[in-house]
């Protein structure tokens, strides 16, 4: 399933400010906290939104100088190269690239940290050639791209059945704070005749079509 546009209205205001509490997400999206706080629940639980991290500041955590380093490789050594690089501390990023060329950003201690680290001995292997390396002057933007929706999908997966819910409104049961989801209403039906009685000792369970509660719990 992919993330409808409230989703994606979350994900902005989240984006914004990872921060920010349900209520302030609500006000600032004109949902409702409720809202808010299951579609959270569900993009967290189907790893569209993965985690919440600090950004930190470069400048305040490290002084340290950046810089970006090309080369060319042999295709037979291409991988091996790429992942010997990713295992080095002050490599922060390695990207594989057309052309054969691998091209790394690098953290030094300052910029004559660069000739040291272009001595390294896995740049010196057979099949590597550094075609350049520049020191970053300026960082002028530096965070992941904007979102296109188009390109997101969750992996939601049945409560019941542990199938792929492919329904963009899928079925649901909420107790309390707790959310659960369906393929189908059969599973949804299946799930409640169950586990109703033992969801019915948290609170009344709630459903998006509340009929069919009846006679289940
Ligand atoms: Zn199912």
């Amino acid at each position: 399933m992919k993330p409808d546009t409230i989703d994606v209205k979350i994900i902005e205001a989240l984006m914004e400010d990872g921060r920010a509490s349900f209520r302030q997400i609500a006000r600032r999206t004109s949902l409702t906290t409720p809202t808010v706080s299951a579609r959270i629940a569900r993009m967290t639980k189907a790893g569209l939104i993965m985690k919440f991290v600090p950004v930190l500041s470069v400048d305040s955590v490290n002084p340290h100088v950046l810089a970006l380093v090309t080369l060319k490789v042999s295709s037979m050594v291409a991988e091996e190269v790429a992942s010997d690089l990713a295992r080095l501390r002050e490599v922060e990023d390695v990207y594989m690239t057309t052309g054969q060329s691998i091209t790394l950003k690098v953290a030094l201690n300052s910029p004559q940290g660069l000739q040291s680290f272009l001595n390294l001995g896995v740049l010196a292997k057979p099949g590597v050639d550094v075609t350049s390396s520049q020191i970053i002057t300026a960082v002028v933007k530096e965070e992941s791209a904007a979102l296109l929706p188009s390109t997101m999908t969750m992996n939601l997966r049945c409560d019941y059945c542990s199938e792929k819910v492919t329904r963009s409104r899928p079925y649901t049961v909420s107790v309390a704070s707790s959310h659960y989801y369906f393929c189908c209403k059969t599973c949804r039906k299946a799930y409640l005749d169950k586990y109703g009685s033992r969801l019915a000792k948290l609170g009344a369970p709630k459903t998006d079509q509340p009929d069919i509660l009846k006679g289940a719990v």
